[in-house]
């Protein structure tokens, strides 16, 4: 017998390094990383090797906290120098905008334990006296941050491999793939085939190329980022401390810090990105750099130097200009490719500062089927859009100048959009009318209508602005008359065969509806009791079932389904999410505007809630018309081919023309899905259970994998529904926006998952996960919004109509 492994991982640099260290430390020792050169020898020796706590995004900040935790230990433990330089860094801000991110960060990040404070230029120019501060307004100070030698801890991480008796091969070239009947794999290599159950792809700048291998078209490209050394700085020669490193978005958009006695200056220019090695990495390079390019960064480069006079007069020394892959949303790519067995490990632009994080928790979801931390937004199958090289070029390009802009709340990325998206046949008549777009799973979905003379362009904020008048507007329509909202980006699939009913059984959580033209909601559950994922289930007839479910989500979930088939179920799936379009019609008045439109009998005997039937409306025939919507209101779901939509809409419009009938969006159906408690994708998620998620009532009692587990006490978290106070005194008008920190007498009790101001209630509603002692019906917390805090309550259900008499009027 050859060579074979559990698990071959492709790519000796910081993912793969990372990723074989967490496995071995998970229990799979027996696996192999495969380095073609030297290990570090693709983009990670020449990193600048920064790690801050600065960030906002609640997994890649517990990622960042598992690095600095990891590397001032990983020395100690492996016997391989690290460098660890614990320094500290300010992430300077100069507007109002900056300042509520720096304070939306201390939100989140105060929540996870990491030390952080907002400060002002007293006490910036204390912790970094040669830093200019004009303009300056406020900083955050994060002090457990540093930087490392890069290629010294991914070394280290390679020998806490070996220790543990995984096998770190260099020098030898994994040359093709091959997969067996059984789903396991040949690696081909410079030296010989090794026989793999999982492969996973960490190969850096070349995993477009490993991807390809296994029949996949990765949407990466790599980008030139420089950064450069000064001579000597006189002033750093009897300095005391390292001086924190300072990240100013703004004037420099980039990064400033001492290098020993040097000045090291890393730039992320705001315009004119270049990208490298479009066509494919060339085997051969190693440790590749590239000429410098100062016309490219010399704006941000002449800002750094008036922002450290101390360096004006000082030769550069060394120019560091090197590849980084983006993909186009720029975070790194974690988890299933969607082919069986090979893993994605890659597209990280800031893997030394991540790196750690990345392989701890994609090692629990190799190993365990789920990690700690939700994966959604790493997720390898998260993009929809119509992929092609322009796409993957525009969008990475875009991803690289957005480094050091702030990430505000519902940032909008316009590239490529709508000319890569998918669209409905109402998307130029609803932008008539006012829709502002935003993308899901590369669908254009109208987020808000912008009215009353109100520009028809994204705001960015993290505060209230005028979108929240625009959905109160849409809110209140609905509400009081009917609303229509054009909801086909929602993933559609059809399940058919013989084993369909035994299939769906062993998978989801509720009872399937045994009627044609019932509909229930249901979770999928993973062996561990983890949920998979939420879809209305509706039979159509005897083994034919019609899926309903989140829009980003699509190909996530049909993957999962098609692994959950067992060998020889006569089980297949038809995904109809591009064939169908869907109408969300709701509202007290929806039945009187649906019935002038068909010739079907609308009343609750002949169409009860929660059931399906194919009508005819406006002519157009077999309109699967489904008596559910995500609003609370009266109301149906319209699924018809796309090409009928136009004249579907048009009908709906010229009836609800004289009965009242408002456009609304995402934002909208948000707010009142919030008033409602239904939970969404941020609060449904794989690494919690139905019980942790408050769902057993959508549950049977056993009968479905990991059923004992899922339906068992929480005791790690539980969800939680809460109410906010609204802001007093000077306290900023802003809501939370996802994984700020819930407080009770100073500690930190849980955290956001996501909400909506709720126009009926007046309040801010809204999902968390809290430690369960804290999260009876009526206890009192503080969410901490914008650095402040709000006094929150726990409610027990639905603050509007929770007995569901509008729904089923
Ligand atoms: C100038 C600069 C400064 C940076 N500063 C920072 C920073 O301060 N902090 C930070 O966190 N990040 C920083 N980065 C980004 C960081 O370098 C990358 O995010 C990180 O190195 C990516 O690691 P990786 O393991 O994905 O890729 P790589 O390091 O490129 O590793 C991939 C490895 O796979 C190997 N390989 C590929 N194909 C095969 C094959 N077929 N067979 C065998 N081996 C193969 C390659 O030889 C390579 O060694 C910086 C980048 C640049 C350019």
């Amino acid at each position: 017998m050859g060579e074979q492994a559990k698990v071959v991982i492709i790519g000796g640099g910081i993912m793969g390094c990372s990723l074989a260290y967490h496995l071995c430390k998970e229990g799979w020792t027996d696996l192999i990383l495969l380095e073609k050169g030297e290990l570090t020898s693709g983009s990670t020796w020449h990193a600048a090797g920064q790690i801050t706590h600065s960030v906002s995004h609640y997994g890649i900040a517990k990622m960042a906290a598992h690095g600095t935790d990891l590397y001032p230990r990983l020395e100690a433990e492996t016997g391989q120098s690290t460098s660890w330089h614990g320094c500290g860094s300010l992430r300077v801000a100069y507007d109002d905008a900056e300042v509520d991110w720096l304070n939306y960060t201390l939100s989140v990040g105060r929540g996870l334990g990491h030390e952080m404070e907002v400060i002002g230029p007293a006490r910036i120019r204390q912790l970094h006296p040669f830093y200019n501060l004009d303009g300056v307004k406020a900083a955050l100070h994060t002090p457990n941050d540093g930087h490392v030698d890069p290629a010294g801890v991914a070394f280290a991480l390679a020998a806490g491999v070996r220790q543990m008796g995984g096998r770190v091969i260099r020098h030898r070239r994994a040359t093709g793939l091959k997969q067996k009947a059984d789903g396991e794999w040949i690696v081909q290599t410079s030296d010989g085939d090794i026989d793999a159950e999982l492969v996973v792809n960490a190969a850096g700048t070349y995993a477009r190329q490993v991807g390809r291998w296994a029949g996949l078209d990765l949407p990466i490209a790599n980008l030139l980022h420089h950064y450069l050394v000064t001579e000597t700085v006189p002033e750093f020669q009897d300095l005391p401390r390292e001086l924190p490193v300072v990240r100013d978005d703004r004037e420099v958009s980039g990064y400033i810090r001492m290098e020993q006695k040097s000045g090291l200056i890393g730039i992320y220019e705001k315009a004119n990105a270049t990208t490298v090695w479009d066509d494919g990495t060339p085997w051969e390079a190693e440790n590749e750099l590239f000429e410098p390019d100062f016309d490219r960064i010399m704006p941000w480069l002449q800002n750094a130097m008036e922002r450290m006079p101390v360096f004006a007069e000082l030769g550069i020394k060394r120019v560091v200009h090197g590849a980084i892959t983006h993909p186009p949303d720029g975070n790194m790519m974690l988890g299933p490719s969607g082919v069986r067995n090979f893993w994605q490990c890659c597209g990280s632009q800031v893997g030394i500062a991540w790196g750690p994080g990345a392989g701890k928790y994609l090692a629990q979801w190799m190993v365990h089927g789920a990690a700690d931390i939700s994966m959604a937004s790493f997720d390898p199958r998260r993009f929809g859009a119509r992929i092609d090289e322009r796409y993957r070029i525009e969008k990475a390009k875009e991803d690289y100048l957005l480094r050091h802009e702030i990430p505000f709340p519902g940032l909008d990325r316009p590239g490529c959009r709508p000319s890569h998206s998918k669209i409905s046949p109402l998307y130029e008549p609803l932008k008539a009318r006012g829709a502002v777009y935003q993308d899901v799973y590369g669908w254009e979905r109208p987020h808000w209508y912008a009215r009353d003379g109100v520009a028809r362009e994204h705001v960015h904020t993290f505060r209230r602005s005028v979108v929240h008048d625009m959905v109160r507007a849409e809110v209140e329509g609905l509400r009081k008359g009917a609303g229509i909202a054009d909801i086909s980006a929602f993933a559609k699939l059809e399940i058919h065969g013989a084993d369909a009913e035994p299939f769906l059984e062993r998978i989801s959580s509720n009872r399937l509806p045994r009627k044609a033209g019932s509909l229930t909601l249901t979770y999928f559950v993973n062996p561990n009791g983890r949920i998979e994922g939420e879809a209305t289930l509706l039979r159509l007839d005897g083994d034919r079932y019609y899926l309903v479910y989140a829009a980003a989500r699509e190909a996530m979930l049909l993957n999962w389904l098609e692994e959950q088939r067992l060998a020889g179920e006569a089980v297949t799936f038809q995904n109809r999410s591009e064939e169908l379009g869907v109408l969300m019609l709701a509202g007290p008045g929806s039945r009187r505007i649906l019935a002038s439109c068909t010739p079907a009998s609308l009343d609750n005997t002949a169409f009860r809630w929660l059931s399906a039937q194919e009508i005819e409306v406006a002519g157009v025939r077999n309109v699967r018309a489904m008596r559910v919507t995500y609003t609370g209101e009266l109301g149906w779901e319209l699924h018809m081919p796309l090409a009928s939509m136009a004249r579907v809409h048009e009908a709906l419009m010229a009836a609800g023309g004289r009965l009242g009938l408002t456009h609304v969006g995402s934002a909208a159906l948000n707010s009142m899905r919030m008033e409602k408690a239904y939970k969404s994708g941020h609060e449904i998620t794989n690494e919690v259970t139905l019980a942790e998620a408050g769902l057993t009532r959508f549950a049977r009692s056993g009968g479905f994998q990991g059923a004992a587990i899922s339906l068992a006490a929480p005791e790690r978290w539980v969800i939680a529904f809460l109410r906010l106070d609204e802001p007093e005194g000077d306290a900023p008008l802003a809501d939370p926006h996802g994984s700020e920190s819930i407080w009770l007498d100073g500690r930190c009790v849980g955290s956001i998952t996501s909400g909506a101001f709720g126009f009926e209630a007046g309040a801010w509603i809204g999902w968390s996960y809290l430690k369960p002692q804290f999260a009876a019906p009526g206890t009192k917390l503080e969410v901490m919004t914008l650095g402040r805090s709000r006094r929150a309550e726990v409610l027990d259900r639905a603050v509007f109509d929770p007995d569901n008499l509008r729904a089923r009027a």
